[in-house]
């Protein structure tokens, strides 16, 4: 076809459009930052809430462009009308705001490059693509849905590329007569890429993440525009990043495969190429094998997961950090004062394969993360969690309020402050003993069966020999005093020695202290607990382990 020709169909497939693409060029200008500052984007398809994975690549999104002091933003990609849920956009908005994520640009905030809901963009894909026609990179595709088949079985059976290309491409060099009589016929059509690729010819392109990376070229005259007008994701894609100015196109690694695809987009529409990074997939640990971390298998694979079980979300955040970058979470732990916005983080420091998804791993750097934590802050945010989800805690806790933060705060000073709590539904379980009005024979159940400490002994020490005045090692003092008295040797190594001259150590007598006073064997500094609990306190813990006994 001659260009007058090209251009007669140009009109013809599209009268509405106005517009040129110089229109749109100048609408959307240059964003004008400084040299090296990201733009980047989330393109999430609205299918409900946001899945693990998608956040991950939010998060990487909102890393990279703050870091560079550049732009994120948020396009709805809602082409695909059979994947896209009621109240889906709603979800996304509500999930990233679970996480303090915010797009610089979104339907919501606005920015200077909306519409930023491609639904809302066709006329914008129609103009480019009526320009591709125009220069006989596009053309009318008439072939029917059984045709279409027919070719793939063909194709499958024997075992070549699945496709619309070289002689399957019937419509290819349709004439514009014989176009304009199909188009009078009112036959149903889409508009399909003319390729100009060859598959014998290599492209080559440099992922930020996956570095190096070479296929054949595309040579296949893939769907542009749907029978009902709309864009294909790689039509719609390739013009948004050109005209949202997006630098860096962070996306899942199943998009790998279209790369050429894409690239030859950019080629013929004359779009720089932004850089692409491609991440590796969540993956989880499965009856012994790796899988993809599901939406429908896995709980945690949801955001509103982490606020029912009580992690917070920055925790689950440095987590997501410790994933994207190998050198993160070494960084934090050796830097205690600092947060994720003082980390630089980096392609070439992201996982090339599956990315292992691990709730042991993120309970310890939420444990490191409650360990920096003020006591009063874990009181209050507890106190918030509980009024939601256990609501008689919630009471306690603000009855016991001054109690309740002097535990919190025990060991907080020391260089190697306590990981015990990894979600605030831990604080009832950590620090069962710290209110009264929940303390009963219960705590003690777990010793049903077990050793019996000698309840005459400790009360004898409780009576006659604690002093909650005195400093920590006078209190040891005393209580090594104590039992060396009663026949308990004053440190495990003299009773290791001469086991048979003594009844035990004073271990065995501070251990009987600790599971009387806190129904567990293992608890933060106990000399601390004694003073906050108080010596009247102490004696009723003591007489519930006596009635526990005597049950
Ligand atoms: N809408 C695409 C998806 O949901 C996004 C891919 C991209 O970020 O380019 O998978």
């Amino acid at each position: 076809m001659e260009l007058n020709e090209r251009k007669e169909l140009a009109e013809l497939l599209f009268p509405n459009i106005k517009h040129d693409r110089d229109y749109y060029e100048k609408m959307y200008p240059d964003r004008n930052l400084k040299e090296g500052a990201m733009i980047t984007r989330f393109g999430p398809s609205p299918t409900g809430f946001v899945h693990m994975g998608s956040l991950f690549g939010a998060f990487c999104d909102s890393v990279f462009a703050k870091q560079s002091g550049g732009v994120f933003y948020l396009r709805i990609e809602d082409t695909d009308q059979k994947r896209s849920v009621e109240n889906g956009v709603e979800g996304i908005f509500n999930d990233l705001e679970a996480f303090n994520i915010r797009p610089d640009e979104s339907s919501v905030v606005g920015g200077n490059y909306g519409p930023y809901i491609q639904s809302e963009r066709t006329e914008i894909y129609q103009t480019y693509v009526k320009d591709l026609i125009v220069n006989g990179y596009a053309y009318p595709c008439f072939m029917t849905e059984e045709e279409i088949n027919e070719i793939r079985q063909e194709q499958e059976l024997s075992k070549i590329k699945i496709g619309i290309y070289g002689s399957y491409a019937v419509d290819r060099d349709l004439s514009l007569e014989e176009i304009k009589e199909k188009l009078n016929k009112k036959e149903e059509y889409v508009i399909r890429l003319k390729s100009p690729g060859n598959s014998k010819n290599e492209v080559e392109i440099i992922d930020c993440i996956k570095g190096k990376m070479k296929f054949p070229e595309h040579d296949v005259d893939t769907v542009l525009l749907k029978k009902d007008g709309t864009p294909t994701y790689h039509l719609a894609h390739v013009v948004d990043d050109h005209l949202m100015h997006t630098t860096h196109v962070i996306r899942g690694d199943e998009w790998v495969a279209s790369l050429p695809l894409h690239i030859q987009l950019f080629q013929i529409l004359g779009f720089k190429m932004p850089n692409y990074a491609h991440t590796a997939p969540i993956t989880k640990k499965d009856e012994g094998g790796i899988r993809k971390l599901s939406k429908r298998k896995d709980a945690e694979a949801k955001v509103s997961y982490y606020e029912e079980v009580g992690i917070p979300i920055d925790a689950v955040k440095l987590y997501l950090a410790t994933i994207l970058n190998s050198n993160f979470e070494e960084w934090y732990l050796n830097n205690s004062d600092k947060s994720i916005d003082d980390f630089t983080f980096t392609f070439d420091k992201m996982a090339i394969g599956g990315t292992l998804f691990d709730l042991d791993k993120l309970n310890n750097i939420s444990k490191t993360y409650f360990s920096r934590k003020s006591g009063e802050d874990v009181f209050e945010e507890t106190l918030e969690y509980a009024k939601k989800f256990d609501v008689e805690y919630s009471k306690l806790l603000v009855e016991n309020k001054e109690k309740m933060i002097k535990f919190l705060n025990i060991e907080k000073d020391s260089t190697r402050p306590r990981k015990d709590i990894s979600k605030y539904s831990d604080v009832k379980e950590e620090f069962s003993y710290a209110i009264d009005e929940l303390f009963n024979k219960e705590n003690y159940s777990k010793y049903e069966g077990s050793k019996k400490y000698s309840v005459s002994l400790i009360k004898n020490y409780v009576n006659d020999v604690l002093d909650l005045d005195v400093t920590n090692e006078e209190w040891f003092n005393d209580i090594k005093e104590f039992a060396v008295k009663n026949g308990y040797a004053a440190t495990p190594k003299e009773y290791k020695q001469n086991p048979d001259n003594y009844k035990g150590h004073v271990g065995d007598i501070c251990e009987a202290l600790r599971v009387m006073i806190t129904g567990r064997d293992k608890s933060p500094d106990l000399f601390s607990i004694m003073k906050i609990l108080g010596k009247e306190a102490i004696l009723l813990r003591i007489n519930r382990y006596e009635k526990f006994l005597e049950k």
